[in-house]
């Protein structure tokens, strides 16, 4: 099926559109430019960002497909979860188009949407499998039995997010927002055993009890006291070395709970999603993990991790292929819709 995706969960108007796996078009607007100067986004800036890239955006991506609206079978849209007034910017552009060229609407999660998306790359998943999700508000550890009808979660974090830490990380280390890319690139730079931080939830009772969750505010506290340190030593801060170190106990943590819940659930078969599946220290130690356990493993390339359309495009694809009902035309937005959703009724 010919499908058209609108992403806006967040600060990325995106505008995919896809033939089955195939790209046909990827346009993406970011208004991460005008959160820099906040630190982090201010969602009133981000739903007017997406209100003057709407348009833009759309025409873009009809350009680059060579096609527009009036061709596709349906469109599918962001409905949760996000930010509520951006996420509504993107839901009523689809509900106008979907009205205007009667086409099937459907509202799908954009975190199960992070994980579909990797079919772009490597064609459909074919069998169960279990996907580690990690962006700027999420990480999840989830048994995708059927990416277009059955997901679970498997366990998530108890406080910060991963990409919530490097973002945090990154701002204590004086690096600029968003933090992500910036502390992959001043780690190449660190070693990564220069300081012992915390892996949180990986040992006795914690992992026990939290087998398939994670905790990531202990690690960034730990940053935070150790930069305090060295500048009452009066010592430059290693920011290099932080970084790195930093970025170690993260991944280590990710890419070992991740192959562990491919081993426990017998499914040999591992895909990333979400803004963090970029970092080159996450991909290397997944890779290698998985190699050694045996797990097939599958990673969108960077640029279909972070958030767009193709990747909403991607799961209404998936869900028109296997005869999914579309959602109705006064489908609400949800921006605490939860993974097992995977779209609005
Ligand atoms: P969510 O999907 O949970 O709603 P989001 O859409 O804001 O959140 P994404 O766009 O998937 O999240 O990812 C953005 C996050 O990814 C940011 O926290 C950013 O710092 C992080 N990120 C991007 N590139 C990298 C990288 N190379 N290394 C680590 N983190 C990265
Ligand atoms: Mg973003
Ligand atoms: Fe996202």
């Amino acid at each position: 099926p010919l499908v058209l995706g609108i992403e806006s969960s967040c600060d990325e108007t995106g505008v995919g559109i896809v033939r089955g796996t195939e790209i046909l078009a990827h346009a993406v607007a970011s208004s991460v430019e005008e959160h820099v100067r906040f630190g982090g986004v201010v969602p009133e800036v981000a739903s007017r960002a997406h209100l003057e890239a709407m348009v833009p955006t759309l025409e873009q991506a009809y350009r680059q497909a060579g096609l527009d609206v009036r061709d596709v079978d349906a469109i599918a849209v962001t409905c949760g979860p996000g930010l509520t007034g951006a996420l509504l910017v993107g839901v009523a552009a689809a509900k106008a188009l979907a009205l205007a060229h009667d086409k099937p609407l459907y509202g799908v999660n954009h975190l199960a949407a992070h994980v579909a998306v990797d079919q772009l790359e490597h064609g459909r998943f074919g069998e169960r499998v279990i996907a580690l999700l990690v962006s700027g508000g999420h990480t999840e550890l989830l048994l995708v039995d059927d990416i277009a009808t059955d997901i679970t979660m498997l366990g998530s974090t108890i406080d910060d997010a991963a990409g919530e830490a490097f973002d945090k990380v990154a701002r204590l280390l004086g690096l600029p927002y968003p933090g992500g890319p910036e502390i992959d690139r001043a780690a190449r730079d660190g070693d990564p055993t220069a300081v012992a931080f915390p892996r949180g939830l990986t040992t006795g009772r914690d992992l026990e009890r939290y087998r398939w969750d994670f905790s990531f505010s202990g690690l960034k506290s730990a940053v935070s006291r150790h930069v305090q340190h060295e500048q009452r030593m009066g010592r430059p801060v290693p920011v290099a070395d932080i970084a790195a170190s930093f970025q170690d106990a993260v991944c280590d943590v990710l890419s070992k709970k991740a192959i562990a819940a491919c081993v426990a659930h017998e499914v040999p078969r591992l895909v990333l999603g979400g803004g963090v599946a970029a970092n080159g220290r996450l991909r290397q130690y997944v890779l290698e993990r998985a190699e050694a356990a045996g797990i097939e493993v599958r990673i969108p390339p960077p640029s279909l991790c972070t958030d767009n359309g193709a990747m909403v495009a991607a799961l209404g694809a998936e869900l028109v292929a296997r005869g999914v009902s579309p959602s109705a035309l006064d489908l609400p937005v949800d921006s605490g819709m939860p993974v097992a959703q995977i779209v609005a009724a």
